[in-house]
């Protein structure tokens, strides 16, 4: 069985590794320089290559069917040996999974050392002209031309281009006559239209973000929020990204709400205000704030209700403590857009899976394609879900292509 694998990133490399392993004749077409240089930037130079806690809502895009029909077939246990197997010894930090050296070209490595144990053929710089497909499929390039009996395309999104996957995966998808879902960027910081915002720029803080499309709350996350002058970022900013981005493209109307104190409801936080006052009526605004947030964000906050940092606690108006509570609790401002493809982590949308099999990953149009990663219109959550999805993709495709 000759198989060509068209992409050499994470989901193309488990493909390769997997169906060689199957006995298959494997060549991968990379069209850059090297394969696999997204994974790595993964996990800011760690890769955090898997997650102890799955689940099919950790992912989005497909139906759960059609993800836990792949999980299913490759878990977090299975991702974990096969790593072990290739020689990562693998630690844990809140059920994410990074390797023991925290180095993500330690991943990178394994897996390209096991390709070549297992005589997969690697080719770089091959760009791809054309795709033929009578019996078999013959793939033309700058360098030549190769056949194989299947094909997987592991092209991956078009998120963070500079490392090679740059969209043309779509291209491909769509000459063979599949639906692609107009992809948008996920895990990406957003930017909001909020004067205030360029005096506060550097703060981090714990808090909740809520996403509201056309008015209705769409998804919400807690953790250390980041303050930028276009916006906001920070792993919960990341995580409902991909349903601002997907709003934002239908031009429906967005915004967030940050909440710098989630542990409090309105009416104690009010109370709470009212009583620190009497204690600390000589304060003036900004010292009273002290203590509880990051000054930058004491005085935005302040601004915002139209407080004086100067003005003294025992002279505020109890208008002014409910006021103040709102805001810290309902932080509002409009999106107007993600920072785009280029600071994405991953891509919502892709290859739409009604139209792939879901425990072969085999194209349900053309016999003997098959589609693997970030392609297909899948995404997951922060936290070693995405590199989940490609190796379970990756290696159910090559499984499922490598039979006779
Ligand atoms: C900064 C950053 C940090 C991340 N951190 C994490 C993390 O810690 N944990 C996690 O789970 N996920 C993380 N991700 C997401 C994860 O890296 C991706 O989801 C995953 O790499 C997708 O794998 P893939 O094989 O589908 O695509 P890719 O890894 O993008 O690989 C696709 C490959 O195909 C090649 N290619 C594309 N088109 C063609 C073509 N026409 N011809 C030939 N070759 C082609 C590309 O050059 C590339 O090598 C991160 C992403 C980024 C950008």
């Amino acid at each position: 069985m000759k198989i060509v694998v068209v992409g050499g990133g994470a989901s193309g490399m488990t493909a390769a590794i997997t169906a060689a392993k199957k006995g298959a004749k494997v060549t991968v077409l990379e069209h850059r320089d090297r394969v696999g240089k997204k994974i790595l930037s993964t996990g800011n130079g760690r890769c955090n290559f898997t997650n102890l806690h799955m689940s099919a809502d950790c992912f989005r895009g497909a139906s759960p069917e059609f993800i836990t029909g792949v999980l299913s077939q490759f878990s977090e246990e299975d991702t974990l040996r096969f790593f072990e197997e290739l020689g990562i010894l693998a630690k844990e930090k809140n059920g994410c999974i990074y390797p023991y050296s925290e180095q993500a070209s330690a991943v990178l490595d394994v897996l390209r050392f096991q390709m070549e144990q297992l005589g997969v053929a690697v080719r770089t710089e091959e760009q791809i002209s054309n795709i033929f497909c009578k019996e078999n499929f013959v793939v033309k390039t700058n360098h030549g031309s190769y056949d194989g009996d299947r094909l997987i395309l592991a092209c991956g999104g078009q998120a963070a281009r500079s490392t090679g996957s740059d969209g043309s995966g779509y291209v491909l998808a769509k000459a063979f006559g599949h639906n692609v879902i107009r992809p948008v960027p996920a895990l990406v910081q957003l930017c909001a239209k909020d004067l205030m915002f360029p005096g506060v720029a550097g703060v981090r803080c714990d808090g909740q973000v809520t996403l509201y499309v056309d008015g209705e709350p769409v998804a919400s996350d807690r953790g250390e929020l980041q303050l930028t002058e276009y916006g906001i970022s920070g792993i919960p900013v990341f995580q409902v990204s991909r349903f601002a981005a997907k709003a934002l493209a239908l031009k429906r109307q967005v915004f967030a709400s940050l909440n710098f104190l989630p542990d409090f409801s309105e009416q104690r936080l009010y109370y709470y205000f009212l009583q620190r006052a009497v204690n600390q009526s000589w304060k003036t605004m900004e010292q009273f704030l002290t203590g509880i947030f990051p000054k930058k964000l004491a005085v935005m906050l302040l601004k915002k209700v139209g407080l004086s940092v100067m003005t003294k606690a025992e002279a505020c108006p109890a208008s002014s403590w409910k006021g103040l509570a709102d805001v810290v609790l309902d932080y509002r401002m409009p999106i107007t857009d993600t920072k785009g493809f280029d600071s994405a982590q991953v891509c919502a949308g892709g290859v739409d899976t009604r139209e792939v099999d879901e425990h072969t990953l085999e194209s349900r149009l053309v016999k003997n394609l098959y589609f693997a990663g970030e392609l297909l219109d899948v995404d997951g959550i922060c936290g070693g879900y995405n590199l989940q999805w490609a190796w379970s993709s990756g290696y159910v495709s090559g499984f499922h292509a490598a039979e006779e």
